[in-house]
């Protein structure tokens, strides 16, 4: 059973560092003119409505994305990706209405050589997606995203960026998402992979990251931000792991993080889970 639904969500800390972390990648990426395949494996929805009844309901956004918005103007030069493609979704407005899912954060960055597949398994978020997608190039697939990226892999594009991200409410995730990764790994050395995980008093992520650690797979960055006055319950900071991310792209995301950390009130750290 299927219960979460990213629109309570959307926005919040987790997304920033997530969808900084997808758009920096891309572009560095894309700095080279070969075709990438893009695989969103938990896909959620294409667009989020910050004023929606469920949005509002949590409002986690205004501690996320609305904070990082209205300090736009201090906000260090690999920030304006991001700021262009919000800016385009809320012509000059002071406070964000319309917030991007991981979809269409990706497809705003497709070239012709590249493409954008996203699986999603709930049904009304999945019927939203193909709606979103229209006849256009996404192409949207209503599966089990970790079985239905091995079937996809390797790609006819030479190259490869993969997201996942679960809601981790299914708690063999933590077992399937590292061992997903070391097989999509074989058949793709070269492929970046991005995983976001929760962090969670419970401190569940720790025997994923050793698994992964003990995978075999090279090359992963793990990137943390923990909040320095977490709410009472639920997440207390958000994780990130980069298998492969581009070269440079280390040291570029920690100062996008760093200016997080300082306007969210958080606290980074950063570090080589596995070296090259
Ligand atoms: N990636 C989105 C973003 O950054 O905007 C958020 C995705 S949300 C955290 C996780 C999504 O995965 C939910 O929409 C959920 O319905 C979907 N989901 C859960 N289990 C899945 C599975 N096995 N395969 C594909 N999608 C799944």
């Amino acid at each position: 059973m299927l219960s979460y639904l990213h629109s309570f969500h959307a926005g919040n800390f987790a997304d920033l560092q997530k969808h900084a972390a997808l758009t920096l990648c891309l572009e560095m990426m894309q700095e080279k003119s070969s075709g990438i395949a893009v695989f969103d494996t938990h896909a959620g929805s294409g667009l989020y409505d910050l004023t929606s009844e469920r949005a509002r309901k949590t409002a986690e956004a205004d501690a996320g994305i609305q904070r990082v918005w209205a300090a736009r103007s201090e906000l260090e030069p690999d920030w304006r990706p991001m700021l262009e493609v919000l800016e385009s979704l809320n012509p000059g407005a002071d406070q964000l209405r319309q917030y991007p899912g991981s979809p269409e954060w990706l497809r705003r960055h497709l070239r012709s050589q590249d493409s954008q597949t996203v699986f999603e398994l709930h049904p009304s978020e999945s019927d939203q997606l193909r709606e979103w997608a229209g006849p256009g190039i996404v192409r949207v697939l209503r599966e089990d995203g970790l079985k239905g990226l091995l079937k996809q892999l390797p790609p006819p594009q030479p190259r490869l960026l993969v997201l996942v991200d679960p809601s981790w409410e299914v708690k063999t995730d933590y077992q399937e998402v590292p061992a997903t990764l070391a097989k999509a790994w074989k058949k793709c050395r070269h492929g970046v992979f991005i995983v976001w995980y929760p962090i969670l008093t419970s401190h569940a992520h720790e025997p994923m990251l050793s698994a992964l650690a003990q995978s075999g797979v090279r090359k992963v960055l793990a990137s943390e931000l923990m909040l320095d006055s977490p709410p009472g319950r639920g997440m207390v900071g958000s994780g990130l792991l980069l298998v492969n991310p581009p070269w440079g792209f280390a040291e570029r995301f920690q100062v996008l993080m760093d200016q997080v950390a300082l306007t969210l009130e958080a606290t980074l750290s950063q570090r080589w889970l596995v070296p090259e």
